[in-house]
């Protein structure tokens, strides 16, 4: 295995300012994790004025198991944000990409990121390393408070009736192993805190086994097309003999000199569990070894895996001052597994909405939330259920592959269906066809 990449920016200018708790905090807000969703949800409510404190249980800057994609759709939120300079042009942690590369059977088709009013045609990549920290340390500018390596434990309650947090409770270890707890008191909390949310878990919002899960496992390999101008994503995997894989494949270049490479499987898949996904990360890798230098000597890092929760698999997503905020609330998009700008656009509504409930002081303005975000995205969910459920048969991933590739009309449709890019007031028949089909769903 060749050594690990050398970060392209130290992490002294990567790590954000912190604060250490008192055993007392009073805030406006607490956001649990400071994720892209939680990051985001802090810096939108501190440039409103509001008093946040943002807890992580880890140090910024940390790794974090992704593909590292960043669609149009998470440009818009790094525009809104004023953070786009960070994510242009320069070569500090960052790559942007005109397009997606599809491969598919025999087919391989470039297809850049639609024009449209209402989204950037652009997309980029960046390690989370850099990515999370960037987010983080915009909320900490904005006047954030954020407190690291503190482990939220739980919420705390107004009163015995556990009708309304008024908070949460933290514990943490210093590096001589001193234990400190501690808790910051809030009449609003945000639970941003990924797919294992230990603040859902104590509220006793459970995930719905009927909406669709993924398994992602992901590598980096250091490689001569790290500098593709397009983000690649294979519909049908194949080992180095040709036989077929389950699941679907992304590649991934990185300004760092690397490509992350890896691969979901949904639960909708017959193999999705008992799936040794390493290995099948390993033999699919193996077989582009030729193409993308995906072979062993060129490996680096550790192999990581996580769960990719989709379509709201925990709701409400507002419960007892408590609200939900991406991975948290199983937001990312079933068609193709994008999490990021979901936490994001959740956490500027969440800013919006809490913003306003702090206000008029009415806990039930907080409803707003839930309702606005399955409005916007539950009829689309739905339909990503349905995709989800087609695909997670190999049969007619094959049949769509083979018959619908070739078509390039089909295939842009296709692409703004699953990047969710379409213009609000259309101008092109695409965006009319897949606008009316959302609506027509019924909202997840
Ligand atoms: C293999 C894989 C590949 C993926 N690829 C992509 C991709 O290319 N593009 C994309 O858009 N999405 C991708 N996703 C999905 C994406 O990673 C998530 O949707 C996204 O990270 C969600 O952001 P979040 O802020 O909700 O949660 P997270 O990013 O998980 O952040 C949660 C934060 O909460 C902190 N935390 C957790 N528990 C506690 C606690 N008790 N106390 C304090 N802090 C706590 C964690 O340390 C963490 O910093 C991928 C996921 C996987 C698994």
């Amino acid at each position: 295995m060749a050594s690990a990449p050398s970060p392209t920016v130290p992490d002294e200018a990567l790590r954000p300012a912190t604060v250490d708790l008192d055993a007392v905090e009073r805030a406006d807000v607490v956001v649990v994790g400071a994720g892209p969703g939680g990051a985001a949800t802090a810096a939108h409510l501190a440039r409103r004025g509001r008093d946040v404190v943002l807890l992580d249980k880890e140090s910024f800057p940390r790794d974090k198991v992704c593909g590292d994609g960043l669609t149009p759709r998470v440009v818009r939120e790094l525009l809104d944000l004023g953070l786009v300079d960070e994510a242009t042009g320069r070569s500090d942690g960052w790559a942007t990409q005109k397009g997606l590369r599809i491969h598919g059977g025999r087919t391989v088709m470039e297809l850049p990121w639609p024009q449209l009013d209402d989204w950037p045609a652009w997309g980029a990549t960046a390690s989370r390393r850099v990515f999370d920290a960037t987010i983080a340390g915009a909320a900490v500018r904005s006047g954030a408070r954020l407190a690291s390596g503190v482990s939220v434990t739980g919420p705390v309650w107004r009163d015995a009736t556990e009708t309304r947090a008024a908070g949460v409770a933290w514990r943490s270890e210093d590096e001589d192993g001193t234990i400190r707890e501690g808790v910051v008191r809030a009449p609003v909390v945000i639970a941003a805190d990924g797919p294992g949310s230990i603040m859902a878990k104590r509220l006793g919002v459970e995930r719905s086994a009927t909406r669709p899960m993924a398994v992602g496992v992901r590598s980096y390999y250091r490689s001569r097309r790290w500098d593709d101008e397009w983000i690649s994503s294979f519909l049908n995997l194949t080992d180095a003999d040709g036989g077929l894989l389950s699941g679907y494949g992304w590649i991934f270049p990185l300004d760092d000199g690397t490509l992350n490479v890896g691969l979901g499987l949904l639960s909708t898949s017959r193999e999705f569990r008992g799936t040794n996904y390493r290995r099948m990360l390993s033999a699919w890798a193996g077989g582009m070894a030729e193409e993308w230098d995906t072979t062993e000597e060129h490996h680096v890092g550790p192999v990581l895996s996580g769960p990719i929760p989709m379509g709201f698999n925990r709701v409400p997503l507002h419960q007892r001052g408590v609200l939900l905020v991406g991975d948290a609330g199983g937001m990312v998009n079933p068609f193709n597994g994008e999490g990021i700008s979901y936490a994001m656009e959740a956490g500027r509504l969440a800013a919006d909405v809490v913003d306003r409930a702090l206000t008029t002081r009415r806990t039930a303005d907080l409803d707003a939330y839930d309702l606005e975000l399955r409005r916007r995205w539950g009829g689309y969910y739905r339909l990503g259920h349905v995709f989800a459920e087609l695909v997670g048969n190999p049969t007619v991933m094959h049949v769509c592959t083979e018959y619908g590739m070739p078509y390039r009309q089909l295939m842009e449709l296709v692409l703004k269906l699953m990047a969710h890019l379409t213009d609000g007031s259309p101008a092109d028949g695409k965006d009319v066809v897949i606008n009316t089909l959302q609506r027509l769903a019924p909202a997840a």
